[in-house]
């Protein structure tokens, strides 16, 4: 007997983001809707096609998103809030996208986007859902028939996906001047007809199986959370008894959500094998004989190779419990987080292309897996598994014996600056000469199109190193002299030099590799190429310190060094699995370590080491906060504590919700900090006003996300709204992150205003 394959979700771009340029031109005006849809049937063809070829049983549809399936629940269900103007019905194209990205003010309506935040602990953005007290909910679209449909057509019978009742609710939000103590759960009545009809829809065009995505149980959820999902499921089941329910979990245990799941009126549990390692056998146990288990063994979230040896013990073992007819075979998760193939990789080496697997080779690896349970696959499928597994543990491109040794040899003072941060000030106020609130950038400006061309000439050959370096210079000499001019008091070489803060760094770090078409969805029709870390990370030659010294040249004030911190290397690369992600961040820490001291070695006296993804980091429960915060802080501080105590350590993290970290930012221990702060003056406040932060910080005065220009007055505001919760000696002023995406034109004038409102800021007396 045969166990049967199932996947979760196929990305949704396309195998060369035929969505994003389809999407791009739809926007500007360029393409038809028309046009649009076509191209959204034709990946969504490819996808089912593929899938069957390969041998997928149970294959998902409604997976597909024109922008993001968060949003294409909002729409399903119309929880559509009403400054878009929708009138019932089903919501158009127009209004779609209007949720996703706001309509422009030249409509008679404008309208804010929804809110978009991160799809539990992936880089993946959905579309936050707006509810109100009052809210009522109507289908209003037909997209997942449609969908389901579709493949029918082309004699491919899917199972449709759906985000759950309970996840749909808990990820949305109650906008705060109506949500006093209301509780989005008392929406589900409302909210589960919807659901009903919708899974009646589909039980009446032949659907036999339907998958309830519910990822919030990957979170530890309250009683009454327990009760909603109980009596969710139970009215599902009533409403269309023909239909087979699979409930998807995914990202982590369930934890002390299991009893309840296991209760669930549902055909089938989904579980991610690769993130709750030590809760199988307690499912396998509890396991009702109601229900199948689809079993997530192949990552999902990253890009390796699976082991199949150990797979097969864990399977077996699930076979042995619940009989092959109870058994499904899976990736942990959607396959959205990893790239479409490795087909369209031909600058890859072979021996790294070995050890990796994108989504559609994983989809083999799941019906290779089943082949093999079952015994029907030829033997060489695991001999030359267990050779590739082999060839990665052992080679010696992944293991580099000099970078182990200095991992061994980390000591505790490492760790540390030689002197706590009172003594650092004075030498530094010495060393800097810097005047009350300091003025300074977050590090990049921007980055135009001349720019651009210039780095792709050079890529492609058509300018030479030289050429391109004479370019770099002048750009620098351009920006440290505005700088003066604006009157800044701590500069910056203007980062022109990079694409990107990670893939700037890993390109010149031993360790990493960079595909060529390795794009994830991040949001809607942006997509990110992360960098795939495979070995032991180490630098062979400085990666900074040439532009950093041309900048300071060229000025007596201080430029700042800027480095991307460990933490952010790690979030924003696929990380090798082979060890744990706190030892590769301790490798990166040391890689940065040594750039560090080499800055300091070449008279820079600023350093900055940028973690904006250090939140981001974040485990999903709090429980295991402590052990990531206390590896991550380690982290950063080794690579930041190699220096004299002179020299000044800046950070910088693109958020001030950090409430709830506030001691781990503190035990950074870094010299300054800047934050994003604008725009959040409020929670900004409310941190600061309960603790004291030990050392300086400059919440920044002007937010960068908006072309708008602040004026003087308005930073003024922002300063003195500050120092109500932060000494003055301790007060930086900066913008809320780095200029690249901004325009000279907005650039110039408002870094004047800022400078303008230090100088009146420092007048005040308060
Ligand atoms: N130094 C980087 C810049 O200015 C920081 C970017 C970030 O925090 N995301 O662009
Ligand atoms: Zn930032």
């Amino acid at each position: 007997m045969k166990c049967l394959t199932h996947n979760l979700g196929f990305p949704r771009i396309g195998p060369h983001r035929e969505l994003k340029k389809a999407l791009e031109g739809f926007w500007s005006g360029k393409l038809t809707e028309a046009t649009l849809r076509a191209a959204a049937k034709t990946i969504r063809e490819q996808n089912w096609r593929l899938q069957k070829n390969t041998g997928i049983d149970l294959i998902p549809s409604n997976d597909f998103s024109l922008y993001d399936h968060v949003l294409d629940t909002c729409t399903l269900v119309g929880a559509v809030p009403g400054r878009f103007g929708w009138r019932g019905g089903n919501v158009d194209l127009a209004t779609y996208f209007a949720m996703a990205r706001g309509a422009a003010s030249s409509t008679d309506s404008a309208a804010a986007p929804l809110e978009m935040t991160k799809w539990l602990d992936t880089n993946y953005h959905y579309l936050v859902p707006e509810f109100h007290p009052q809210q009522t909910f109507h289908l209003a679209s037909t997209k997942p028939f449609d969908e389901f449909n579709e493949a029918k057509a082309l004699g491919i019978e899917t199972v449709p996906v759906l985000l759950g009742p309970i996840s749909f609710l808990l990820l949305g939000k109650v906008p705060t001047k109506n949500s006093q103590g209301f509780d989005r759960l008392s929406l589900l009545p409302a909210l589960l007809p919807v659901y009903e009809t919708v899974l009646c829809r589909l039980e009446s065009f032949g659907a036999r199986w339907v998958q309830f995505d519910e990822p919030m149980l990957a979170l530890d959820l309250d009683s009454t959370e327990h009760t909603a999902l109980q009596s969710a499921y139970t009215r599902l089941r009533l409403a269309a008894p023909a239909v087979k329910l699979l409930l998807a979990t995914y990202f982590g245990e369930l934890g002390k959500n299991l009893p309840t799941t296991l209760r669930l009126p549902v055909n089938a549990l989904h579980i991610d094998a690769v993130r709750a390692p030590r809760e199988l056998a307690e499912v396998l146990e509890a396991l009702p004989h109601s229900m199948a288990l689809s079993f997530g063994v192949v990552d999902g979230r990253n890009v390796w190779r699976n082991d199949f040896t150990g797979s097969l013990k864990l399977l077996e073992s699930a076979r042995e419990k619940l009989g092959a007819e109870r058994l499904m075979i899976s990736p942990s998760c959607s396959l959205l987080h990893v790239p479409v193939s490795l087909k369209h990789e031909t600058k890859l080496d072979a021996e790294l292309k070995n050890w990796l697997a994108f989504a559609e080779e994983k989809l083999t690896e799941v019906v290779t897996l089943a082949r093999l349970l079952e015994g029907a696959a030829s033997p060489d499928a695991l001999a030359q598994n267990r050779a590739l597994v082999r060839s990665r543990r052992e080679s010696s491109r992944a293991h580099d014996p000099a970078v182990k040794r200095r991992c061994e040899k980390i000591a505790a003072g490492d760790f540390q600056r030689a002197s706590p941060y009172p003594a650092r000030r004075r030498l530094q106020e010495a060393a800097l000469r810097l005047p009350s609130l300091p003025t300074t950038t977050i590090g990049s400006f921007p980055q135009t199109e001349n720019l651009r061309a210039a780095r792709a000439r050079f890529r492609k050959a058509q300018s030479t190193r030289a050429e391109y370096e004479r370019f770099l210079e002048d750009e620098i000499r351009r920006c440290v002299q505005l700088q003066e001019e604006i009157g800044l008091d701590v500069l910056v070489h203007g980062e022109f030099e990079r694409n990107d803060m990670v893939e700037y760094f890993g390109g010149q770090m031993n360790g990493f590799a960079f595909t060529e078409n390795g794009w994830v969805q991040s949001y809607g029709s942006r997509c990110v190429k992360p960098p795939v870390i495979f070995g032991d990370v180490s630098r062979p030659r400085p990666m900074t310190v040439r532009w950093a010294k041309f900048a300071q040249s060229l000025t007596d004030k201080p430029v700042k060094g800027m480095l991307t911190g460990p933490i952010t290397m790690l979030q924003w690369s696929f990380v090798r699995d082979d060890q744990p992600r706190s030892e590769t961040a301790r490798q990166l820490a040391l890689a940065i370590r040594e750039e560090v001291a080499d800055l300091e070695a070449a008279g820079i006296r600023i350093v900055q080491i940028d973690e904006p993804a250090l939140r981001e980091g974040l485990p999903l429960r709090k429980a295991d906060w402590p052990d990531y915060l206390k590896w991550s802080v380690e982290a950063f501080r080794l690579a930041a504590s190699g220096v004299k105590d002179e020299t000044q350590i800046h950070t910088h993290m693109c958020y001030c919700e950090f409430n709830d970290i506030i001691d781990s930012i503190a035990a950074l221990d870094a010299d300054v900090i800047s934050i994003e702060a604008s725009r959040s003056r409020m929670e900004l406040l409310r941190t600061f006003a309960a603790f004291r932060y030990p050392n300086e910080i400059g919440p920044g005065v002007w937010d960068i996300h908006s072309p708008r220009v602040p004026n003087v007055d308005e930073m003024v505001q922002l300063i003195r709204a500050a120092l109500k919760v932060i000494p003055r000696e301790r007060l930086w002023v900066n913008p809320d992150c780095g200029l690249k995406t901004r325009r000279w034109e907005e650039v110039v004038p408002a870094l004047k205003n800022l400078v303008a409102a230090a100088q009146s800021a420092r007048k005040l007396n308060s």
